[in-house]
C-alpha cells in the first residue's frame, strides 16, 4: 500500500519540476485547472490515479473517446494486486468475501453501474455491459456477477494471499465490528480504516471532440457488513455526468456522500456557475454541515470537470490527492485543499 506521505511528497517536488507548465499553477493545495480550458484531459483520484490516467491518455491521445477512456483507466488499479481497496486484491467484507462496486457514465446520460458483484475483477467493465447491453443501471449481487459471467467475464478468486492475512489479522480482534474510514484515526500504515484505506478511483476524462465521461470502481470499506454497498456503484453519489455542464466523482466515506447525492450535487453547483473547485467546497461543506458531530472525524473528497476541461477538488482531511494527464502535463499530482487542518 502507498504511504500516503511519501506520495504528497513526491508531489510536492513534481510541483517544482513542472514549474513552467500550463497546469503548473494547479500543483498547490486547492488550485483549479482554469489556465487550460478547452483541453484533452483526464482526472482522477488518488496517486494511483497518475498510472490510470496513462492508459486513459493512450486513448485520449489518439483520438479516442472519452468512455473507452476511463474505463481502460479504472481497469489499471483494478488489476493491481498491492491496491487493497480496488478489484482483485481488495480486502474483504466481515465474512471474507471481496465484492465490488462500480459505476461509469458519459455525457448523454447513459449509465451502468454493478454493486456487491464477486468473482469479476473488471467491475467497471461490467458496469458499461449494464450500460450498453441491458435496458438498466444497477445490477447487485448474484445478478450482478450471474450476467458478467454469461457476458463472457472470467470467473476469478478476488481474495489474494495478502487480502486474506490482513482479514484473518483483523478477525482475532475485530468482534464484528465495521471500521469507519478516515484520515485523522492511526490505525497504522496501511492498515484498514486508517488513513491508507478509503482509495476509490474516481476518473473523468474529456475527449477531442468535447465529449465528458466519468468511471468509478471500489471494493469499498474494508470489513464491512456482508451487503454493504457505498457510493461508488450509485449515479449521483459516487459518479455523475451531465454533458451540457461537467462531471464528478467522490472518494472516502459513501454513506456521507450518498446522504448528500454528492456528485450530483457537485454537477448541479457547477450549473449554478461555479468552478469545478468552488462546487467540490461547497459539496464537501455540505457533508460536514449536515453531520457535524461525525463528519469531521472522517475523509470525504470530491473531484469534478467541467464540460471545458477545467478541474478541481476538495476534501474534508488533509491527505487527498488527484492526478492530471492531458497533452502538457502527462504525470502531475495535485493535491488537494480541504476544509480541516492544513
Ligand atoms: N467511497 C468508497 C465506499 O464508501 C470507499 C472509499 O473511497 O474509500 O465504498
Amino acid at each position: 500500500m502507498t504511504n500516503r506521505r511519501r506520495f504528497l511528497k513526491t508531489a510536492a517536488l513534481g510541483a517544482a519540476a513542472a514549474a513552467l507548465s500550463p497546469v503548473a499553477g494547479a500543483v498547490d493545495a486547492g488550485a483549479s485547472g482554469a489556465p487550460t480550458k478547452g483541453a484533452v484531459r483526464v482526472v482522477s483520484t488518488w496517486d494511483f490515479g497518475v498510472a490510470a490516467n496513462q492508459a486513459a491518455w493512450s486513448i485520449l491521445s489518439r483520438g479516442g473517446h472519452s468512455l473507452d477512456a476511463v474505463e481502460a483507466g479504472a481497469r489499471v488499479p483494478e488489476a493491481d494486486i498491492k491496491n487493497h481497496s480496488v478489484g482483485l486484491g481488495g480486502y474483504p467484507d466481515r465474512d471474507g468475501q471481496v465484492t465490488l462496486d462500480a459505476s461509469i457514465m458519459d455525457a448523454d446520460m447513459n449509465c451502468g453501474g454493478v454493486a456487491c458483484l464477486e468473482d469479476v475483477e473488471h467491475a467497471v467493465s461490467v458496469a458499461r455491459r449494464v450500460m450498453e447491453r441491458t435496458p438498466h443501471v444497477l445490477l447487485v449481487g448474484q445478478g450482478a456477477r450471474q450476467f458478467a459471467l454469461e457476458q463472457g467475464f472470467k470467473k476469478q478468486n478476488l481474495l489474494t494471499p495478502a487480502a486474506n492475512k490482513a482479514w484473518r489479522e483483523w478477525l482475532k480482534t475485530a468482534h464484528y465490528k465495521p471500521v469507519i474510514n478516515s484520515e485523522v484515526r492511526s490505525y497504522g500504515a496501511g492498515v484498514p480504516g486508517g488513513k491508507d484505506n478509503h482509495d476509490t478511483i474516481g476518473i473523468l476524462a474529456r475527449d477531442a471532440r468535447g465529449k465528458l465521461a466519468g468511471a468509478c470502481t471500489t471494493s469499498g470499506m474494508a470489513w464491512k457488513l456482508r451487503g454493504r454497498v457505498g457510493d461508488s456503484p450509485i449515479i449521483g453519489a459516487g459518479l455523475y455526468v451531465d454533458g451540457e455542464v461537467g462531471g464528478a466523482t467522490s472518494t472516502g466515506v459513501g454513506e456521507e456522500v450518498i446522504r448528500n447525492a454528492g456528485s450530483f450535487l457537485v454537477v448541479e453547483l457547477m450549473r449554478q456557475g461555479r468552478t469545478p473547485q468552488e462546487a467540490c467546497k461547497e459539496a464537501v461543506l455540505r457533508v460536514l454541515r449536515k453531520h457535524r458531530s461525525t463528519a469531521g472525524d472522517i475523509q470525504v473528497a470530491f473531484l469534478a470537470m467541467n464540460k471545458d476541461g477545467e478541474f478541481g477538488a476538495w476534501a474534508i482531511q488533509p491527505g487527498f490527492a488527484y492526478a492530471v494527464c492531458d497533452a502538457q502535463n502527462q504525470r502531475a499530482l495535485i493535491k488537494s485543499g480541504s476544509v480541516l487542518g492544513a
